[in-house]
């Protein structure tokens, strides 16, 4: 499992491996590979036959760690990510889903708090370790936060807990300060280039040059997130194609994408806009290809409508009626000359 880890991911797990403590907290921005990192540190801690302090990969406990079934391993995430990366719910939410008496959340249940740390309480199945792991540490609501930090207080023997976060701004300071910080390194643009090269291919997209620097250039530096643009399966001309068409309101394939996806994708449009409107340096999209410009008031009203939507999109919705609401207030904003106020619509 470690052997798949990108280079720099490796880098960081050989130079984590050599440190003690009990908490850990794995923090930086999405997409730089924090829940991979986390789980190689939890497969190498649990490893019977480490090498080096390396998880050789072979063992009955790595085994187990592969098949999801690791009776000391607590992979603590949001239901709805777990249900996503297909690694087991606590028995309380598992029930109640099959049920149907609840909705996958995007917290981190205090259920699945509980019962995490009461497996921390328990001893070792396999005599060597217990791991909890959780991901995206932000995403633990304030009564799952206040009872892991009871139990980061006192940690029980042989547990380490290693926390991933995106957000970790968003953590309990007090939680925060109970563990050893690592801040996420971010891959060098060649290792970075090469290794989103072979994870497209890896997964059959066959992208051109053009489409993956493209991909990597949305992405700003972060190949997971490189990753999932280019699993949208547009080439080179589409992403070019895409700010002017979004800007006239015509949305074509983008309404199928994923909500935060399609979110993303417009703030990122509208971050492009708004420097291009004031001469600055586009950062996701070639200048070129961005809109006639837009009034600054009315891109800066929609950056602000789109932080606010990022907030909110974790709630229930009408997806096709998100979108089509979205596409007219976008097409609305780049619309109407650049440099009047709007007086009336
Ligand atoms: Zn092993």
């Amino acid at each position: 499992m470690t052997a798949a880890l990108p280079p720099w991911l490796q880098r960081q797990l050989q130079a984590l491996l050599a440190q003690r403590g009990h908490a850990l907290l794995l923090d930086g921005a999405a997409g730089l590979g924090q829940f991979p990192l986390a789980l190689a540190l939890a497969t190498a801690w649990l490893c019977e036959q480490p090498e080096q302090g390396h998880a050789c990969g072979d063992c009955p406990s790595c085994r187990a760690v592969q098949a999801r079934t690791h009776p000391d391993l607590c992979v603590l995430l949001p239901d709805a990510l777990a249900l996503e990366l297909g690694w087991p719910l606590d028995p309380w939410t598992q029930e109640r889903l099959e049920r149907k008496e609840i909705k996958p959340s995007r917290q981190i249940r205090v259920e699945a708090t509980r019962a995490a740390l009461a497996f921390a309480q328990t001893t070792s199945a396999r005599g060597r370790a217990k791991v909890v792991l959780i991901h995206p540490a932000e995403r633990l609501n304030a009564e799952s936060a206040n009872a892991l930090l009871k139990t980061l207080e006192e940690p029980p023997a042989a547990v380490r807990f290693v926390l991933a976060s995106e957000a970790a701004h968003a953590l309990l300071p007090t939680l925060r300060s109970r563990c050893q910080r690592h801040v996420l390194a971010w891959p060098g643009e060649e290792e970075g280039r090469a290794w989103l090269a072979q994870a497209a291919a890896d997964e059959g997209l066959n992208l051109d040059e053009a489409t993956l620097a493209a991909c990597w250039r949305l992405a700003a530096g972060r190949v997971d997130e490189a990753l999932a643009w280019a699993r949208l399966g547009l080439d080179a001309a589409q992403w070019r194609q895409l700010p002017q068409r979004l800007a006239a309101g015509d949305w074509g394939g983008t309404l199928e994408w994923p909500l935060p996806r399609q979110l993303e994708l417009l703030q990122l449009l509208c971050h492009d806009a708004l420097a291009h409107a004031f001469g600055a340096p586009t950062r996701y999209f070639d200048a070129s290809t961005l809109p006639a410009a837009a009034a600054p008031a009315r891109l800066a009203a929609l950056w602000q409508a789109l932080q606010q939507a990022r907030r909110s999109i974790e709630h229930p919705y009408q997806a096709a009626l998100w979108s089509a609401a979205w596409a007219e207030r976008v097409r609305a904003a780049f619309a109407g000359p650049a440099l009047h106020s709007q007086s009336s619509s």
